[in-house]
């Protein structure tokens, strides 16, 4: 039984984390180009790491919810048939548990160095340009995934997804691309499909299943139907036939 699951703001939200798209289409009181583009930080990159080093800092007040607690609980039940994908940018996922999270929008608490290509684990500030661990030059960046930049990781999540029994989005909006195809390249290969949100996504009728409701409640019931489950013997019931 192979398992992806991929989560959004959806989930960080529940534990006090801005998603990205608040009713006004601001983020944080930013425009999205202004912050969250290449270009962005090639006009004005000041603006850019404090967005950043605020967002970085503003992680010490939130805490894991139930959600990515019971997500780390699947990890322990599924092991390497389970790959945990976030869009999310923030540890909560790690401190819930988790120990194989893949980040496909990258992590605040990483530095990207554009002089030697090289990733940095980092919990201060980058808006002061201090110099890189690895050859020393000042040109580290936020290691995030702009708009229109590429996703990390894309060829692992769809072999993943190709060889899935189940795929499960959880708390994402269904809008934003290459993760909002997940659902169809892991039907066409047969996997089931499941959408835990809190209300339908754009995409919820390419689910076979669609239940709404907050993560922290919809997360750890359907984690004990998983264990359930496992301890029948994996029944074909949570395979598509
Ligand atoms: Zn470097």
């Amino acid at each position: 039984m192979r398992v992806v699951v991929l989560t959004g703001a959806g989930v960080s939200a529940e534990s006090g984390v801005p998603t990205f798209r608040d009713a006004d289409g601001l983020w944080e009181g930013h425009r999205v180009e202004d912050v969250a583009t290449p270009e962005a930080f090639e006009y004005q990159p000041s603006i850019v790491h404090a967005f950043y080093d605020a967002r970085r800092a503003a992680l010490a007040d939130v805490e894991p919810n139930p959600a990515h607690q019971a997500l780390a609980r699947l990890e322990q039940l599924l092991g390497d048939d389970l790959l945990l994908v976030t869009q999310n940018i923030d540890d909560l996922h790690e401190r819930g548990g988790s120990q194989r999270v893949l980040h496909m929008h990258g992590e605040l608490q990483s530095a990207l160095c554009r002089g030697c290509g090289g990733h940095y684990p980092w919990t201060g500030e980058l808006g002061d340009y201090p110099p890189c661990p690895g050859c020393g030059v000042a040109e580290l960046r936020p290691d995030v995934v702009w708009f229109g930049e590429i996703p990390y990781e894309m060829d692992r999540i769809l072999e993943a997804l190709t060889g899935a029994d189940l795929f499960v989005s959880i708390g994402t909006s269904g809008m934003v691309y290459p993760a909002a195809g997940f659902v169809h390249q892991a039907r066409l290969h047969g996997a089931r499909t499941l959408e835990l949100n809190l209300a339908p996504s754009e995409g919820t009728t390419l689910f076979h299943e669609s239940r709404q409701g907050r993560a922290g409640t919809l997360v750890p019931a359907w984690v004990d139907e998983i264990a359930w489950a496992m301890a029948r013997g994996w029944a074909h019931d949570v395979r598509e036939k």
